[in-house]
């Protein structure tokens, strides 16, 4: 049996890991376009200086030696073919397969605004190889335009402040971090960031950006007309699942790729699991479903549920913040707020039950909290304050030959 895995990123390593414990005979074979193993989450630790290549690797010590994985680095798959049960690699390379995993993550999305994707000094921050250009960019360059102030673009800017350059963040929102958090919390990152010397322009785009003779922008126009001088760019402004290499294959594919709940895809065989399926976008959940993809590869029937589990964790400046759930209040939801010196708390609730919760400062208990969201936990008859329930608050009865939450 011949299992291959496009993508050795967190997804792909830990389908491989899996289908290695089910299957100790089977041929396991891994294409990634990446040539080293990284956490792409501390890629600004890289950037900063603070970590090399290697200490970015997550990866167990010798992992594909104990694994009995082939890897093949450097490479960039083509195309897809599952009629053939083939993959087909830019050097023009044929591979086939018994089985196949799609963990190819996701690229950076480079808006088509002026001349920002043909600019030699304009990155996205998505790879090891991204990195090492904003660096290497970085060495001649003073001031830089980061646009948009997501996780990623706080990422860059973090990096490169500690090599001395000017930033400055554009922001279309009025606010930073405006998926990730509410306007209080984003604040509070937003007077850190400002404190070490960041200049943030908010609720405006970025309109027009025209290479010079050096074939690099050194000057971006914003819907006001204001100009922003820069000699590097960072665009942050979302990715898109890496589908590149399945046009033509027929397989089915909406925002990412299309899977249900065994990670299975439309084409028999082939599974898909991370960033690629477009279904969450963060670190514990593309582990999860190539974990889980591993597992109904090898033939057994795991479901992936954990959609409620939007997590986030945001550190910058040693201050810790945790999204679990709803991040967005919808009409109708309720909201309570504990607050003081040290932390903000934010719960939201539907009709009694916790769908999301917000601690920043203060991220002890967060298991209580995900664990009312992931069971939908009513608490309304709880006779305390909401921000001191503990596990002990909470326990199952068996109602009608079925469990159920009660608190
Ligand atoms: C700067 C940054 C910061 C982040 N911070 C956080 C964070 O703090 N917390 C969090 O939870 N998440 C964070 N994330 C998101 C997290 O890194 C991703 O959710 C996770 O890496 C997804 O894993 P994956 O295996 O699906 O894809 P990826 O890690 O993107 O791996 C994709 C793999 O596929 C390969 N590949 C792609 N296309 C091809 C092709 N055609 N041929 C061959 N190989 C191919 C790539 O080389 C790579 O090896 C961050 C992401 C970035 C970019």
């Amino acid at each position: 049996m011949r299992y291959v895995i496009i993508g050795a990123g967190v997804a792909g390593l830990e389908a491989a890991k899996t289908i290695r414990r089910h299957d100790n005979a089977a041929e396991i074979l891994m294409v990634s376009a990446d040539t080293h193993v990284h956490s792409r989450c501390m890629l600004h630790k890289f950037i900063a200086g603070e970590r090399d290549e290697q200490g970015l690797d997550f990866s167990e010590k010798d992992f594909f030696a104990k694994y009995k994985i082939d890897w093949k680095k450097g490479f960039q798959v083509k195309q897809v073919c599952p009629d053939k049960k083939e993959i087909q690699l830019e050097n023009g390379e044929k591979i086939t397969y018994d089985k196949l995993l799609l963990a190819n993550g996701a690229d950076s999305f480079i808006p088509p605004v002026g001349e920002l994707r043909k600019a030699s000094n304009v990155y996205g921050l998505r790879n090891l190889s991204d990195a090492q250009a904003i660096v290497k960019e970085a060495e001649a360059a003073e001031d830089v335009l980061v646009i948009g102030s997501g996780l990623v673009g706080l990422d860059a800017a973090y990096g490169l402040l500690e090599r001395g350059k000017k930033i400055t963040i554009v922001e279309m929102a009025d606010r930073i971090l405006p998926v990730q958090l509410d306007a209080h919390g984003a604040d509070a990152y937003q007077k850190l960031f400002e404190n070490a010397g960041v200049r943030f322009v908010l609720g405006r785009k970025a309109s027009e950006a025209a290479c010079e003779a050096d074939g690099k922008i050194h000057k971006v126009t914003l819907d006001n007309g204001e100009e922003l001088t820069c000699d590097l760019l960072i665009v942050a402004a979302g990715v898109r699942p890496a589908l590149a290499c399945l046009e033509d294959s027929g397989i089915a594919c909406e925002r990412g790729v299309t899977v249900d709940a065994s990670m299975k895809t439309s084409a028999a065989d082939v599974y898909a699991a991370g960033d690629i399926t477009g279904l969450s976008g963060i670190w514990p959940n593309a582990a999860n479903q190539g974990r889980i993809a591993g597992e109904n590869m090898c033939g057994a029937d795991e479901k992936y549920t954990d959609t409620y589990a939007i997590k986030n964790t945001i550190n910058f400046f040693g201050l810790v913040t945790l999204c679990v759930g709803k991040i967005q209040p919808e009409e109708g939801d309720q909201i309570q707020i504990k607050e003081d010196k040290t932390q903000y708390k934010r719960v939201i609730l539907k009709d009694g039950k916790v769908e999301g919760v917000l601690l920043q400062g203060d991220i002890s208990h967060a298991g209580t909290w995900q664990y009312l969201i992931k069971n939908k936990i009513d608490v309304s008859g709880i006779q305390k304050n909401i921000f001191d329930i503990n596990f002990a608050d909470f326990y199952q009865v068996k109602e009608n030959g079925e469990y159920q939450w009660v608190c």
